[in-house]
């Protein structure tokens, strides 16, 4: 069943489309329209999400992932948003330890 976004998602999300160009506009539009659809199963927070393209427009052509930062320290982790025909379809986060991210690091500690 699809869930809804948690709201440490949504602010992540959030953070890391803040940009003023029409790609990061169109996609920080469909987060209201967002839902999970699956988690990793490595124990990490990683969603996959599906927008309701009914509901929003997709976002111009643009690479994938569409977004790529990283978290400062203490979390050293990076994370990556991808899409699928303009539209958000994985939050990707990754540790470069070896421990699984089981939570979204407070969004503050993303660096560009
Ligand atoms: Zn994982």
């Amino acid at each position: 069943m699809p869930e809804p976004l948690s709201a440490e998602a949504t602010a992540t999300l959030r953070a890391l489309l803040a940009g003023s160009d029409p790609v990061s506009g169109a996609l920080l539009a469909q987060i209201p329209h967002a839902r999970v659809v699956r988690r990793c199963g490595c124990g990490c927070v990683t969603v996959d999400l599906e927008v309701d393209r009914t509901a929003v427009a997709p976002a111009p052509s643009h690479d994938n992932p569409a977004v790529e930062a990283s978290y400062g320290a203490p979390h050293w982790a990076g994370v990556l948003v991808f899409t699928e025909g303009g539209y958000l379809s994985l939050l990707e986060i990754y540790s470069v330890s070896d421990e699984p991210i089981s939570a979204w690091p407070d969004p503050h500690f993303i660096e560009r």
